[in-house]
């Protein structure tokens, strides 16, 4: 009558090594068994819906799909139940028995001799198996839906099994483990449904859970005000959601879908700046949407979070290998089921079907961007300075990314407009036909000569100014605009690492910050006699450098055209990026004069009158007093003082001031 023998039998002949290996190796994370177990459910299902839409099978109208996981705290014991397809014995024996041995030998070939922790992002047809990380013994309660009896399974520790019939009446499949002393939380009400929500959020099959030790609920009391509506109410909802927006196609989810989406998903109340929702079937299957969130760059790191599904069962947070490193700052989820997850993150990496899954991200990343800056240019600018670091971080990471982004990054002038590298040099040249004064030849050691038209045409490079902080660099700023030259700002430390790209892949431009030199354009022509004006020039250098005690001080003295400013600081282009490439790994304390002096330079103004005064009142010990003040003035509009400097100069300020109540 029963075709299912009752048998006994060692489950294989590997099982006595492989659980223990399989629990320290197979998952680092015991939770993962929900997962696994789940998934297995939401599987027997998938595949129950398949032959009813090939017409192998009908079913009654008032089947619903579900798959439902009971917990008693009290037994100990959690059980997964699915109405899907069921298993008959001999699939249990070929399934259960066999296959997942099969893969937990290969598994163990492919492992056995590695020591590293390189954890396995997929399973190796383990799944069911992942039982034992967390139970004692584990049963399983089936009936398929073929016209055979049910089979009744069960194993003590995974190692030898006994199968008869069973009792189970209706199709599908109950799983139920009994839990390890160790395990026991995951009977809990919240710490199952907290693991079940960060594996199985989206799994495509609606989960129903049970606290089968809960006390029956009374007459539910109206939630959420909905009064008089007592028996929809009662209707229990499951915890996930079988239809992800990412399933979903771009066409028909609204925007409110989409900011919701991304509220549920990553508890961020900040809405997103904008976001792209991937969408392919060929030549692999890959969805998923990754958002912009707006950032503060000031306070927050760029840290963002991109969730892997498979098949709508997630795998992990921001695996490196699969996803672009620059796409790591946004916030997204990725559902592809073609990725081979069961293999070791190292094997990912060098695979070249995840390669082209990764460039294809980036891909679509930069067509979205390009594209908008195209077509809606108005609202990439509003973006721009919360999109920028992450774009050009993508740019240092990824050249291809580069490429595809370079015509579309934006550079705020000092104007507040947005320009591309291209409009600032066009605009840069212009300027320069009416005050021949826009370039600068950089020669090789460093020193700039001006507005030359030399043979070293090729050394000739555009110079871009800019900006990295608005208040300290001021006063140049003023002059800058003065002398009606623009600048753009550069704020943020990715600003820094990516100028150096931009210079490398464009050899005709080169930056430099707005207070590195004073261009020939503030200066007024020196018309005084050769003679005399070099004697006025080694006095006043002279002077400064005794009153200020510092021999090595580079000074210059230059007619500036703006007569307000009496003296300045100017550090060397390529002298500040070392000091901050020191800053940045920390080197302080290390004689900056060894990579090339401190290059800071005092300009002082001969036309202004406290410079005369200084040449022309060499005794007076209040030129020297004018001396010190100058340099600190100077110093002051160029970077913070240190403590002790600051104290004198309130101390030598407080004098001068006194000096007028006289
Ligand atoms: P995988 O899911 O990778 O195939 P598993 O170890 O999770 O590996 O499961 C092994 C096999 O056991 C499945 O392929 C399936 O045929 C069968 N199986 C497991 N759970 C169920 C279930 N709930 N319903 C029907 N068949 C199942
Ligand atoms: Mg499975």
């Amino acid at each position: 009558m029963s075709n299912v023998v009752n048998e006994q039998g060692s489950l294989s002949i590997n099982s006595e090594n492989i659980f223990p290996i399989i629990k320290k190796w197979l998952y680092s994370d015991h939770d993962i068994f929900f997962r696994e177990l789940i998934s297995n459910g939401c599987d027997a299902i998938t595949k129950m819906k398949k032959l009813e839409m090939m017409g192998e099978v009908s079913l009654p109208d008032d089947n619903e799909w579900k798959v439902t996981v009971k917990v008693s705290p009290e037994e100990k014991t959690i059980s997964i139940i699915d109405n899907g397809i069921g298993m008959t014995a001999d699939e249990v024996k070929q399934y259960i028995n066999q296959i997942a041995f099969s893969g937990a030998q290969a598994f163990v070939e492919q492992y056995k001799d590695k020591t590293n922790e390189d954890c396995i992002i997929g399973h190796f047809g383990l799944g069911f198996y992942s039982a034992f990380m967390v139970a004692h013994k584990v049963t399983i309660d089936t009936k398929s839906y073929k016209d055979e009896p049910a089979v009744h399974w069960e194993s003590e520790e995974g190692v030898e099994f006994e199968m008869g019939e069973g009792t189970r009446t209706e199709r599908g499949t109950e799983i139920t483990l009994y839990l390890n002393e160790d395990s026991y939380e995951f009977s809990n009400e919240y710490r199952a449904k907290e693991v079940i929500e960060k594996y199985c959020s989206f799994m495509p099959t609606p989960i129903f859970f049970e606290n089968v030790d809960a006390p029956a609920k009374e007459a539910p009391k109206a939630e959420d005000g909905k009064d008089g509506e007592e028996a929809e109410e009662k209707k229990p909802q499951p915890l996930n959601d079988p239809t992800p927006l990412w399933t979903k196609h771009p066409n028909e989810c609204t925007e409110e879908e989409y900011k919701e989406f991304f509220r549920n998903v990553f508890h961020d109340y900040k809405e997103p700046l904008f976001w792209i929702h991937l969408n392919m079937d060929y030549p692999f299957n890959l969805k998923g949407i990754l958002y912009f969130p707006k950032i503060n760059t000031e306070y927050e790191n760029l840290e963002g979070t991109i969730k892997l599904y498979s098949n709508q069962v997630f795998i992990a947070d921001n695996i490196k290998e699969v996803i672009p490193e620059f796409l790591l700052l946004l916030k997204g989820v990725i559902d592809c089921p073609d990725l081979p997850l069961n293999v070791s993150r190292s094997a990912l990496q060098n695979d070249g079907f995840v390669k082209k899954i990764s460039d294809y991200i980036t891909k679509k990343v930069a067509d979205k961007l390009s594209g908008m800056c195209k077509v809606e240019r108005e609202e990439y600018e509003k973006y721009w300075d919360d999109i920028s670091p992450f774009i050009k971080f993508g740019c240092l990471k990824d050249d291809k990314f580069c490429e595809k982004m370079k015509d579309y990054m934006l550079f705020k002038n000092l104007e507040g407009k947005y320009l591309t590298l291209a409009d600032y040099v066009k605009a840069a040249k212009e300027a320069a036909g009416e005050t021949e004064d826009a370039t600068i030849v950089e020669n090789a050691d460093g020193t700039s000569a001006t507005g030359e038209n030399g043979e070293d045409a090729e050394e000739k490079k555009q110079v871009v100014y800019y900006v990295t902080d608005e208040r300290q660099q001021s006063q140049y700023i003023n002059m800058f605009k003065e002398a009606g030259l623009d600048a753009i700002f550069l704020t943020h430390n990715i600003d820094q690492p990516y100028i150096s790209k931009l210079e490398y892949d464009n050899k005709d431009i080169r930056f430099q910050r707005i207070d590195a030199d004073l261009t020939e354009t503030f200066k007024e022509e020196v018309t005084e006699d050769a003679d005399d004006w070099k004697k006025m020039v080694d006095t006043v250098t002279d002077m400064v450098k005794k009153a200020l005690n510092k021999e090595k001080l580079t000074v210059k003295v230059e007619k500036l055209k703006n007569e307000k400013v009496a003296s300045m600081i100017t550090l060397s282009e390529d002298s500040r990026r070392m000091q901050d490439m020191m800053k940045m790994y920390n080197m302080y304390g290390m004689d900056p004069s060894m990579f090339g002096g401190e290059g800071e330079t005092l300009v002082l103004n001969a036309n202004h009158p406290l410079v005369k005064f200084v040449f022309e009142h060499k005794k007076s010990k209040n030129a020297s007093v004018i001396c010190e003040q100058l340099y600190d003035l100077a110093m002051l509009s160029h970077k913070p003082l240190a403590p002790e400097e600051m104290t004198k100069f309130i101390e030598r300020s407080n004098e001068i001031m006194l000096f007028l109540t006289k």
